[in-house]
């Protein structure tokens, strides 16, 4: 109650009290909140809209739009949307745990088994938005993907001393999303970038099609794949811990990215198994008429691999 005080009021979201921030961006604030007619627990993104130039309000409302017609257990919920004279605010599902982001500096890197849970979840999302709602994220990243609630993960061995030891992986490691242990739920939050790039009902470019220049087709179909790329950039992440491109300098991570060079660095990389490799090495892959698709990814023998994690409570 003491900390409630502290917390900015705003006229608008009179129903709200907010608890801690939680987040922060370019131009908002996430704090936790409580609805005080339910008492159900929420968290708010504050947009301060006097900040805003009139393309960047037309792109919070084109999230928001987006957000209404999205209803999948890997995509996070926008509960309600209101405005005041100066601020927008999406109230939206609590994810509780943070994000992945914190819990890959936490813990270093993840095992096959624990980012196959993770990333399997991601996917359904983005398949959902790909194939069902024609969605493109365009922002999919470790501080964008949220988990449900406080993940309980065991440490892991450090990488040093790490030898392949399946005996150890079947003691138990972690058991996924049951009883109040596990990871739990993981979902894909921020859809300010995110773009409709297919109708719906049709499942056809935007627009005219028959008035569209082929670039703009190619485009369009290509679009998809930027999710794909970063997927393989999160799955890269989770299995050694830092990002398939680096560098210090922001000219020759560009030109790194650009060609897309990376490497399976040791002795990070040693144990990893091949088949992980090869996934990723289709993800990362430059030309997008090459890259996985969604339903490719899924049906690589990694993913589909045993032990099949067991479907987490929603
Ligand atoms: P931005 O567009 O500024 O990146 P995000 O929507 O990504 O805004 O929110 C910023 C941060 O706030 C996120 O990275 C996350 O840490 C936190 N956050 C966002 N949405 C939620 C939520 N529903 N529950 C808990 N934390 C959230
Ligand atoms: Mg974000």
């Amino acid at each position: 109650r003491h900390a409630r005080s502290k917390m900015p009021r705003y006229k608008g979201l009179e129903n709200f009290d907010l608890l801690d921030k939680m987040g922060d961006g370019a131009f908002s604030n996430v704090y936790k909140g409580i609805d005080v007619r339910t008492g159900s627990k929420v968290a708010v993104k504050v947009v301060r809209k006097y900040e805003l130039n009139a393309s960047q309000r037309s792109n919070i409302l084109k999230e928001v739009q987006i957000m209404r017609g999205t209803h999948h257990p890997s995509v996070v919920k926008l509960i309600s949307f209101s405005e005041s004279q100066e601020h927008y605010f999406l109230v939206l599902e609590l994810m509780e745990g943070g994000e992945l982001f914190h819990q890959i500096v936490k813990l270093t890197y993840f095992s096959e088994n624990l980012a196959r849970h993770v990333i399997l979840q991601v996917a359904q999302g983005i398949r959902y938005l790909h194939e069902e709602r024609g969605v493109v994220h365009r922002d999919i990243k470790p501080e964008n993907l949220l988990f449900e609630r406080i993940p309980i993960i065991p440490s892991n061995p450090p990488i040093e001393r790490r030898p392949y030891d399946e005996e150890k992986e079947d003691e138990g490691e972690f058991i996924p999303g049951v009883g109040g242990g596990g990871i739990g739920r993981v979902k894909i939050a921020d859809f300010g970038l995110s773009k409709v790039v297919w109708n719906e009902e049709t499942m056809t470019p935007c627009g005219t099609v028959g008035y569209t220049a082929p670039e703009i087709v190619k485009d369009e179909r290509y679009s998809k794949s930027v999710d794909m790329w970063a997927l393989g950039c999160v799955l890269y992440t989770l299995l050694c811990g830092f990002p398939p491109f680096y560098d210090e300098s922001i000219n020759v991570l560009t030109e790194k990215v650009a060609r897309g060079y990376y490497t399976f660095l040791s002795p990070w990389w040693d144990d990893i198994s091949h088949s992980a490799k090869d996934l990723i090495t289709h993800l990362l892959c430059v030309d997008p008429a090459q890259r996985y698709s969604i339903d490719e990814f899924l049906k690589h023998p990694w993913c589909t691999a045993s032990p099949a994690p067991p479907p987490p409570p929603t």
